[in-house]
């Protein structure tokens, strides 16, 4: 009989056998370890549930105050029947969790969603070597790629005094979980009043009570005088953007902080007035650095452009492949947003794949000038390294 892999895609779950445990199951199970609060991985139902410290409030917040939750801190080693776990830290939100599984010394980690860059809130991602490296790819395609977070937090801030000036409101559109945070943490707070929409009031308070260092927020509610939104930031989870809430808010311009944002055409089908292309999750060079340091001789792409990806890594020299999850759809409750038009991924992976495969060699080290790295936004594996 053929040894088992050590971890597993069963069709409900990343499964590890001899530990009886699954990773962020889409179906209630008995023992669930959830590497982030997002509802596409975060489900309902388990049993028992196992996550770091910081997911806590929101965990117990989305999936009820009396779930059985067992916390932990990042590195702290857990054995389940021989079987040890631990959480890294991933940087895409709040307590945001890779999990390392090691057993008889072999190595794997399930990174959930992650991104490089540092967001002032997040614990921020490090690397974890391992042999088999389960990662998403919602941005694997070589035409994302984002700018510094400081460069499109001065694009908000110059945004909203654009708008004060001319006496609206700045509507500003991002998920709830995340975002929403990451935007506090890092533009400049202009009034002392900033408004919010119930469900991201609520998530801040919570975070709040939990003792996290964030601004507060004023609920708007129906009494909220409407005069006082002239100038004023209002918060508001991306489906606003088509409900009557939004319009008590006129005159106002409508922001979107989005990675989706970085697709042509994605501003007007959201018909918002300006479009901030602000991801949580890696980019292409930093997905790419992460396989990379990951030190990985095989890799399973999760979520996003599963098969381009595992496509890509194939073809430069690691093995690769896709596998099907229920993760992708970051918020259920809140985003409609459809996940990429895979047609649209295609063609700009066939566009982009000639000048990929002449600059990317996996395994050959990078040339480390700074002209040339700039010269090749299509993916200069390993030449990125994380933004502080
Ligand atoms: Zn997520
Ligand atoms: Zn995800």
């Amino acid at each position: 009989m053929p040894a088992q892999s050590l971890l597993q895609f069963t069709g409900k779950s990343i499964y590890c056998a001899v530990a009886n445990a699954h990773i962020d199951p889409w179906i209630p199970v008995d023992r669930a370890i959830i590497t982030h609060a997002h509802s596409d991985h975060a489900r309902w139902g388990s049993k028992h549930y196992l996550a770091h410290k910081d997911s806590e409030p929101i965990l117990r917040l989305r999936l009820g105050q009396d779930i059985s939750l067992q916390t932990v801190e990042y590195y702290e080693k857990f054995v389940i029947n021989g079987v040890t776990f631990s959480l890294h830290p991933a940087g895409h939100i709040v307590g945001s969790a890779q999990v390392r599984v090691e057993y008889k010394g072999e190595v794997w980690v399930a990174s959930g969603d992650y991104k490089l860059e540092n967001d002032n809130f997040a614990t921020p991602y490090e690397p974890v070597k391992c042999n088999v490296f389960i990662t998403e790819s919602t941005f694997g395609l070589p035409i994302y790629k984002w700018q510094p977070q400081h460069e499109v937090m001065s694009e908000i801030d110059n945004w909203w005094r654009q708008n004060k000036s001319e006496d609206k409101a700045s509507v500003l559109m991002g998920y709830s979980l995340g975002k929403m945070q990451r935007i506090l943490k890092n533009i400049e707070l202009q009034d002392k009043v900033i408004y919010a929409h119930g469900a991201i009031y609520t998530l801040n308070e919570r975070l709040r009570q939990a003792g996290f260092d964030l601004p507060e927020l004023t609920l708007v509610t129906k009494e909220t005088d409407r005069k006082l939104f002239r100038g004023s930031l209002v918060l508001a989870p991306p489906s606003v953007d088509s409900s009557t809430w939004i319009k008590k808010f006129a005159p106002y311009s409508l922001g979107y902080c989005s990675g989706w944002m970085a697709l042509r055409g994605a501003k007007n089908r959201r018909a918002v007035d300006q479009g901030f292309v602000l991801s949580d999750h890696v980019d292409w060079p930093d997905l790419n650095t992460a396989v990379k340091e990951s030190g990985a001789e095989k890799v399973y792409v999760t979520h996003g452009y599963t098969s381009i990806y595992a496509r890509y890594l194939n073809e430069n020299g690691i093995e690769a492949g896709e596998v099907h999850t229920m993760y992708g759809n970051e918020d259920e409750n809140e985003e409609e947003e459809v996940v990429q038009d895979i047609s649209a991924g295609t063609e700009a992976y066939e566009k982009h794949k000639e000048s990929l495969d002449d600059e990317v060699i996996i395994d050959t080290k990078p040339s480390p000038k700074q002209s040339q790295k700039e010269k090749s936004p299509s993916g200069d594996l390993g030449a990125n390294t994380h933004t502080a």
